[in-house]
């Protein structure tokens, strides 16, 4: 189900990354509908949406991310928006995770954007209407208990984003980025199905953000479609905030 403007993105190529679940695949299945060709590089990409073109990739495997790249712009004949969303959790506190732990979700989540950024820049930079976004997480500014890797991989997202907007604006690319709150995906279900009390754990993650229930795939997808369109072309290097409130309302309201 899309929020439209169908026909926004007609013409257009984009790359979606982990663009096979949750809020890529609403990506993907967001930007199809506004009109775009995507393409979704995902680890397993069984799951990208109905009339996108999935590609096996891992973002860590710097070769893999160029070739896919380059093979999308060879089908396609441009590349005009970047989606970096794919990324791992992670729980502990630092004396929870080994140097390994942080190495892995760092190599997904911090520089697998920059990979495909890479990869992607000299295309973007041919385009018209170039953007990237970069999805991040409300983990990167609210001081989350138990997420130390995740928080510090998704607040290198955050600097990233702003450096990137800053180095690129001038040859025409834009760079923004969405935090998200808590999305009901995949993702939050395999975090709830390890806690000691799933149930409870749900209640409480819908209470922590200010309109008392998780956000949906489909609302960030929405944000992401925003910043990468032409509705946006004088927004740079902007980081919007899809979580109910959960990072700008402070003290939360009761
Ligand atoms: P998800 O687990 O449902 O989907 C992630 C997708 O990324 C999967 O299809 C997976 O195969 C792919 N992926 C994972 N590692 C990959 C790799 N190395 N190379 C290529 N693809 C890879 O997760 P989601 O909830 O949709 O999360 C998507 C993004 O949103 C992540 O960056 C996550 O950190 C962020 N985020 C999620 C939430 C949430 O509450 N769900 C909140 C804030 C931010």
């Amino acid at each position: 189900m899309t929020s439209a403007p169908a026909g926004e993105y007609d013409g257009l190529v984009a790359i979606v990354t982990g663009g096979a679940s949750g809020i890529g695949a609403a990506i993907a299945q967001e930007l199809h509908d506004r009109g775009a060709t995507v393409a979704v590089l995902d680890l397993d990409p069984a799951g990208a949406p109905d009339g996108t073109h999935g590609f096996a990739v891992d973002v860590t495997d710097d070769a893999a991310v160029r070739r896919a790249v380059d093979q999308v712009v060879a089908d396609h004949g441009r590349l005009d928006v970047v989606v970096n969303n794919a990324g791992i959790g992670a729980t502990g506190t630092v004396e929870d995770n080994s140097d390994d732990q942080w190495r892995a979700v760092l190599e997904v989540n911090v520089l697998g954007v920059v990979r495909v950024s890479r990869a992607a820049l000299p295309y973007l930079r041919r385009s018209p209407a170039a953007a990237i976004v970069n999805v991040g997480s409300i983990a990167a500014s609210a001081g989350l208990p138990n997420r130390a890797l995740y928080s510090a991989s998704k607040g290198a997202v955050q600097a990233l984003t702003l450096a990137m907007a800053a180095d690129h604006v001038r040859d025409g690319v834009r760079v923004n980025g969405v935090n998200p709150g808590t999305v009901d995906t995949p993702f939050v279900e395999r975090l709830l199905a390890s806690a000691d009390e799933p149930d409870v754990e749900r209640v409480r993650l819908e209470a922590r953000q200010p309109h008392q229930r998780l956000v949906t795939p489909q609302e960030v997808a929405g944000a992401v479609a925003y910043l990468a369109g032409p509705a946006a072309a004088s927004t740079v290097g902007a980081v919007l905030a899809v979580d109910g409130g959960m990072a700008g309302l402070r003290p939360h309201p009761q």
